[in-house]
């Protein structure tokens, strides 16, 4: 059994991905703070895709969870339930808490070690370098960033992004879709909308793609970024299968508790919270939980919790490769060279790592 001891509150963070690593660090010192993540490491998840093009643009955005975390413990394995005052993983153990957060926004099946992680991505790399051409399957934004990086950094290969949907990029604009658009035809990305491939009859080795309107397409490889599973299949069957609603997600109260549970707080995407699902909203959501925690676990003064409200003026920020992308700003959208200055040269990996506490100089 691990976390029975101590003197401090138990605070229990489970997924350590952009919102629950940066709240794991941010309470270290002030409370007994354990994460619980399959993974060894903390991987920026936007930065996949630079990584499968360049495989040694990981260095910097995989980052063992014990490079933060010095202060306090990780048990590296799944969650797979919780009753009100433990929890339970896949290797067997019960983990007691004072108080939960829960942070499993997304469930991506990547390798548990870093090193794996790594060899992954050289493993996509030599695909991508052995092949003259490519199909992506999924036109949401990590479809559409991987074939920018592809057709950025190998501009002689044929790239086919195939989407079922009537534009890319659903989840924002029109204009923004359209500008990702015309920049991705101008690197000679060929888009197929309304069209699918039916994933169930790939089979290893594949190499012509049937698409729904019956297009026939030769690829070299080819990669799927549909669907990607979702962090709250595992609370399905526990108490807070109560406050889930219809799409999966965790409902939560102003202050980023769970609604109706006094010590178990949700932030990052997992939450229902109104807004679109970002890194830098899930930090937000982090800072006030952080805030929340430590008023509640050392004064237990509930009448001063922070509140989150929902952002109105967000931004988005899509990357096409080093040197172009496509900024949704509250009151315009921008494509071309400058949100690349922003987000595509470092895909913001030294401002993460700096919130982390560690170097981040590019090297
Ligand atoms: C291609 C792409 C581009 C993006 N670009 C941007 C951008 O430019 N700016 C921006 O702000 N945001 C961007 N985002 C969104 C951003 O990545 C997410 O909003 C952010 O990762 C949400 O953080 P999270 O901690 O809630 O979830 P995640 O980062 O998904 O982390 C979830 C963690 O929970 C773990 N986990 C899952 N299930 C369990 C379990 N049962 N037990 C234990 N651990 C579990 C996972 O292993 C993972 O570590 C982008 C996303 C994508 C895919």
């Amino acid at each position: 059994m691990v976390g029975g001891e101590s003197q401090k509150k138990r605070v229990v963070v489970v997924g350590g991905g952009v919102a629950g690593a940066l709240l794991a660090k941010k309470m270290q010192f002030d409370v007994d703070v354990l994460l619980i993540d399959p993974k060894e490491y903390f991987e920026i998840p936007w930065t996949r895709l630079r990584s499968m093009v360049e495989p040694s643009f990981a260095e910097r955005t995989l980052i063992k969870h014990t490079d933060y975390l010095t202060n306090g413990r990780v048990v590296t394995s799944r969650a797979i339930s919780i009753t009100e005052s433990e929890v339970f993983t896949e290797d067997g153990q019960k983990i007691i808490y004072d108080y939960l957060a829960l942070a499993t926004g997304y469930a991506d099946p990547t390798p548990r070690s870093r090193k794996d992680r790594l060899e992954q991505f050289q493993q996509d790399n030599d695909k991508i370098k052995s092949s003259s051409s490519i199909l992506i399957i999924g036109g949401g934004r990590m479809g559409v960033e991987l074939a920018g990086e592809i057709a950025t950094d190998y501009p002689e290969k044929n790239v086919t992004l195939i989407h079922k949907g009537p534009r890319l990029l659903e989840y924002i604009g029109p204009k923004a879709s359209n500008k990702a658009l015309k920049l991705l035809k101008s690197k000679r990305v060929e888009v197929l909308l309304e069209q699918s491939v039916d994933l169930d009859s790939i089979t290893e080795g594949e190499r012509v793609f049937t698409t729904s309107a019956g297009k026939s397409i030769t690829a070299g490889c080819h990669f799927v970024c549909v669907g990607r599973p979702s962090g709250s299949t595992w609370l399905q069957e526990t108490f807070l299968k109560e406050s889930l609603d219809k799409s999966g997600r965790l409902m939560v109260d102003e202050n980023l508790r769970v609604k109706g549970r006094s010590n178990i707080f949700a932030i990052g995407d997992i939450t229902d919270i109104r807004e679109i699902k970002l890194g830098y909203l899930a930090q937000k959501h982090a800072a006030v939980v952080a805030k929340n925690l430590k008023l509640l676990t050392k004064e237990g003064r509930e009448s001063k919790l922070a509140t989150y409200k929902p952002s109105s003026a967000i931004m988005v920020m899509v990357a096409l490769g080093r040197k172009q992308g496509v900024a949704q700003l509250p009151f315009m959208t921008i494509g071309g060279r400058l949100p690349a200055m922003i987000k595509s040269k470092d895909l913001f990996v030294g401002w993460i790592r700096k919130e982390m506490g560690l170097d981040h100089r590019a090297v």
